[in-house]
């Protein structure tokens, strides 16, 4: 989307050209409703930092504490480039947290209002600049820089009201906590903002995704503690400050290292599971659902004729597909369940606790996500406009303990067999697979309408041994 399309940068005049600068600014790609948001938080930040640089004198001392504020921050983003640079690009994207926030927040508690948000944004500029995931769109890195400045300059404030009133400083015991206050104020105000922004651009977000998970949140409360530390030993002798650069440089390699185990257990793809990641994390399932959460059951599921898809509108049509399906699967299971793709066009998802209806509920589970798989339409931008796949359909083998087996292996087994059931009944079906001797051993759960491919018989199987 583009404000005025009929404008090119490099225009005729200059007024042409900024016109056209503005109108190549990655910012018009986000969705319209987010625009105005995130200009009001921008313009907020700025607003704040010029009234609080304007009205308070500053003395000598604030002036040396921003210079060397700004020389630690430089100083820690130069040596952690690298770390951070990969930290970053494996992401992918913008973490909720920064470890900027050490300066951030130091400044916050040194520093009145409108300097602590100036320190904000010349620290936070420098990391954009050397460290961060360029590619980043730049409308991004700013917002992310005005929720800092204003969450530093609302701690600032808070503090130094609380300081005030209190006739406290920062050698009383309890400036312990007006420091906790100030750091609550920080954290909240920062994830308030993102939170929104993300909640305006993704209506169906997670509240994983809008607040951060539970290791980001934490990382911020390490970084601020930091923060709030250097302060305090700032003022004591300036040099303190330096100690904290090693421990800041080991708490990067941590989050790096987290962050590779992360990456190496997610499917690039579509990010989910991995195949190797959802045996561990769901064999460690399985254990906790016996002890405790009740019978888990596993659905086995592929796509049908999915190699059709490719062949009509290419790989790249077919990936769009593989990671709209992915969507569904995550969107019709609990957060707690365990999505993976196991290769190719082919998923599994284990879902524990399934309680007393264990087999019904299962099935109403994979019933569901049959029929959102048969009405998705997949929206994918071609250069001759856009296209939409449709008419997709996918069978679904199910297994539930202890029918389907005790161990996941046997899980596994019985509802691979059940899924091949499916595509013989024809595809797009569900099918109950189980091990019992005696019983049927594949109940149908729901027949393909138009009977397609259902001349071949069902493959039904007694056991898993056989
Ligand atoms: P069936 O209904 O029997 O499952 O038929 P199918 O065409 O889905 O199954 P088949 O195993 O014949 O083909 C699977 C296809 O999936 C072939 C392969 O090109 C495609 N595929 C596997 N991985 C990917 C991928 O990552 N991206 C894309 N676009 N296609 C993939
Ligand atoms: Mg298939
Ligand atoms: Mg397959």
């Amino acid at each position: 989307m583009s404000a005025e399309p009929g404008v090119r940068p490099g225009g005729r005049g200059p007024s042409a050209r900024i016109r056209g600068w503005v109108a190549g600014w990655d910012l018009w790609e986000v969705p319209r409703r987010l625009v105005a948001p995130v200009f009001t938080v921008e313009l907020t930040a700025l607003a704040l930092m010029l009234y609080g640089l304007l009205t308070v004198q500053p003395e000598s001392r604030d002036l040396r504490t921003v210079v060397l504020i700004c020389v630690l921050g430089v100083v820690h983003t130069e040596i952690a480039r690298d770390v951070e640079r990969m930290r970053r690009r494996i992401t992918g994207e913008e973490l909720h947290v920064d470890l900027g926030s050490v300066w951030f927040f130091m400044a916050a508690v040194l520093l009145p209002p409108g300097y602590a948000a100036a320190v904000t944004v010349l620290v936070h500029s420098h990391i954009w600049y050397r460290a961060a995931y360029r590619r980043a769109p730049l409308y991004r890195q700013v917002f992310n820089s005005a929720t800092m400045m204003i969450s530093a300059f609302a701690a600032s404030s808070l503090m130094r009201y609380v300081f005030e009133q209190q006739r406290l400083d920062l050698y009383d015991s309890r400036a312990v906590l007006v420091l906790l206050f100030g750091m609550l104020a920080f954290l909240t105000i920062n994830s308030a903002l993102v939170a929104g922004a993300i909640a305006v651009s993704t209506p169906n977000a997670r509240l994983s995704q809008m607040v951060g998970v539970w290791s980001e949140n934490l990382l911020e409360i390490a970084t601020l503690s930091l923060g709030a530390l250097v302060a305090v030993a700032y003022l004591t002798n300036p040099w303190l400050a330096l100690f904290c650069l090693p421990p800041l440089l080991v708490l990067h390699r941590a989050v790096l290292v987290r962050q590779l185990e992360e990456a190496a257990s997610l499917d690039g793809k579509t990010g989910l599971l991995n195949a190797a990641a959802w045996h561990v994390q769901a064999e460690r399932a399985l254990q906790r659902a016996k002890r405790r959460d009740g019978p888990p059951g596993v659905l086995v599921l592929d796509l049908d004729h999915f190699k059709a898809v490719n062949d009509t509108h290419g790989h790249l049509a077919g990936d769009r597909v593989l990671t709209a399906v992915a969507e569904v699967l995550r969107d019709e299971v609990r957060e707690r369940d365990l999505v993976g793709r196991f290769g190719g066009e082919e998923f599994v998802v284990m879902l524990a606790g399934l309680g007393g209806r264990g087999p019904a509920e299962l099935e109403a589970v994979a019933e569901r996500i049959r029929r959102r798989v048969a009405d998705l339409r997949v929206e994918i931008p071609t250069p001759d406009g856009p296209l939409t796949v449709r008419g997709l359909s996918v069978s679904v083998g199910c297994a539930v303990m202890p029918d389907g087996g005790a161990e996941l292996r046997d899980l596994l087994e019985v509802a691979d067999r059940a899924l091949y059931a499916a595509k013989h009944a024809g595809r797009n079906a569900v099918r109950m697979g189980t091990t019992s001797i005696g019983r049927p051993a594949l109940l149908p759960v729901n027949a393909r309408a138009d009977g397609a491919d259902a001349a071949e018989p069902p493959a039904l199987h007694t056991n898993a041994g056989e």
